[in-house]
C-alpha cells in the first residue's frame, strides 16, 4: 500500500493551504474530505486582507479577484440604541473581499490538485492510528497510510478527539448563517451589529446576496432569528446553516508526527473576522515544518519552530480577540463601546486597521 508523506484530514482553507504547500514541496500529499465540494459553511464569508500574501505565494491573487465577490469599504459598528460608527476599510491592493464560501474553498482545494495533492472528497475519516505509519480509516472502510497526519477538520475535529485533545467547549453559543437577497442600496460595508440577544454580522457577497450571520446563546437564538426575520423581510422557512461551539480552548499544535492547523487548533472569535486568514497561515507554517521532517532534518526543532511560529501568527491579536468576546458575550459593554467610539473614533478605527492590517509572509 503506498505510503504518503502527509495525510491531510480537512479540505478547507487550513487542508487546502497545507496540502498546495506540501505538494509545491514535492510530498506526495493526500486530503481527506468529508464533503462534497462545492459546499457552503458558517462564515460571514470576508476575507481579512492579511490573506493576500498567502493567497499570492499560491498564484491564486488573480483567481480569488475573478471568483465573484463584493469589494467592501468600510465597517459600521451599530450599537443596541441604534448608535452608529463608520471606519473605512483600505482601498488598495491590500483590500477587504467577501466571497462565498463555496467558491473560495473549492478553488483553494483545486488549486492544492493542481500542485500535485491527491484529494479524496465525501471521504469520512473515523479512526486514526500511530503503528509505523499513521493509519487512517475512513467511514467506508478505506485505508490509508501517512508518515506524517494533520488535523485540518475544525473546531470540531475528529484527528483531535480521536486523539483525546478536544477540549470542551467554552460557553455556549450558536451562530446561524444564510445568504439572503441582498436589500436595496445595502452598499459595499459590513455591518456588526449588537443587539439584546447577541450580535449579527451582514455583508454583502455579490450584486444580489446579503450574507447573514446571528451569533446568541441557544435561550436567545429563535429570538434573533425573528428579529432577522422582520429587520430582512426574510420567509419563516428561510433555511439556516448552524455551527456549534463558538469558542474553545486551544489544541497544542505539535505532537510527534500529529500537527492541528487552522480551527483545529484555535478558534478565534468569529466577530473578528480573521479565522480564514489563521487557517491559510498555519497551513503555510505546517508545510515547512512537514518538509524539514520528511527530509530528515532535526524532527524535535522542526515542531518546535513550526509551534513557535503558530504562536506568534496570534501575537498582538488575541487581546483583540478578547476585546471582541467581551463585547459579544455582553452586547450591552459592546454598545456602551461603540458610543464612547463616537465620542472618540479613533478607537474603533484602531482597533479595525489592527485587525484588516496586512501581515508579512515570512
Ligand atoms: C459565524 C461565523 C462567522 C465567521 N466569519 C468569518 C469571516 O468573515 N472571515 C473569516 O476569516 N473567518 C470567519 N469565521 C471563521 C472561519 O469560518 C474559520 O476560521 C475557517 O473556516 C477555518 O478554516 P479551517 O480550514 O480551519 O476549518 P473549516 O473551514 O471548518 O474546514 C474543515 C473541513 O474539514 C472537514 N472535515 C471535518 N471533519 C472531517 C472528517 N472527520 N473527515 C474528513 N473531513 C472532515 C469539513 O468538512 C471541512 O470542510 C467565521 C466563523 C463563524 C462561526
Amino acid at each position: 500500500m503506498e505510503i504518503f508523506d502527509v495525510a491531510i484530514v480537512g479540505g478547507g482553507p487550513a487542508g487546502s493551504s497545507c496540502a498546495a504547500f506540501c505538494a509545491l514541496a514535492g510530498l506526495r500529499t493526500l486530503v481527506l474530505e468529508r464533503e462534497r465540494f462545492p459546499r457552503e459553511k458558517v462564515c460571514g464569508d470576508c476575507l481579512n486582507p492579511s490573506c493576500w500574501p498567502v493567497l499570492e505565494c499560491l498564484g491564486l491573487t488573480k483567481r480569488v479577484w475573478d471568483l465573484q465577490h463584493s469589494k467592501l469599504t468600510s465597517v459600521e459598528f451599530v450599537a443596541i440604541d441604534g448608535h452608529k460608527v463608520i471606519v473605512p476599510l483600505p482601498s488598495g491592493d491590500d483590500c477587504e473581499l467577501s466571497i462565498k464560501r463555496s467558491l473560495f474553498d473549492e478553488l483553494l482545494l483545486r488549486r492544492a490538485r493542481e500542485l500535485g495533492a491527491q484529494v479524496r472528497g465525501e471521504t469520512t475519516v473515523t479512526a486514526v492510528a500511530h503503528e509505523e505509519a499513521w493509519k487512517i480509516v475512513t467511514a467506508s472502510g478505506e485505508t490509508f497510510r501517512a508518515r506524517i497526519l494533520i488535523g485540518a477538520d475544525g473546531r470540531n475535529s475528529t484527528v483531535a478527539r480521536l486523539r483525546n485533545l478536544l477540549p470542551r467547549p467554552a460557553r455556549k453559543r450558536v451562530a446561524l448563517q444564510a445568504h439572503i437577497p441582498l436589500p436595496l442600496n445595502f452598499g459595499a460595508r459590513i455591518v456588526l451589529q449588537f443587539l439584546q440577544e447577541g450580535y449579527s454580522g451582514q455583508a454583502p457577497v455579490n450584486e444580489t446576496e446579503l450574507n447573514l450571520c446571528l451569533v446568541g446563546r441557544p435561550s436567545t437564538i429563535s429570538r434573533l432569528r425573528q428579529w432577522a426575520q422582520r429587520q430582512f423581510e426574510i420567509p419563516t422557512d428561510q433555511p439556516w446553516r448552524t455551527i456549534t461551539p463558538l469558542t474553545r480552548a486551544s489544541v497544542p499544535c505539535a505532537h510527534e508526527n500529529l500537527l492541528f492547523i487552522g480551527d483545529a487548533a484555535r478558534v478565534v472569535e468569529p466577530f473578528t473576522g480573521e479565522g480564514i486568514y489563521y487557517a491559510l497561515r498555519s497551513g503555510e507554517l505546517a508545510s515547512g515544518a512537514i518538509a524539514k521532517i520528511i527530509s530528515g532534518k532535526d524532527r524535535q526543532l522542526a515542531l518546535r519552530e513550526f509551534a513557535r511560529a503558530s504562536a506568534e501568527m496570534y501575537w498582538g491579536r488575541l487581546w483583540i480577540n478578547r476585546l471582541a468576546r467581551a463585547a459579544v458575550l455582553s452586547p450591552r459593554i459592546g454598545s456602551l463601546f461603540v458610543r464612547a467610539a463616537r465620542i472618540n473614533p479613533s478607537i474603533l478605527k484602531l482597533l479595525t486597521m489592527k485587525i484588516v492590517r496586512s501581515s508579512p509572509v515570512g
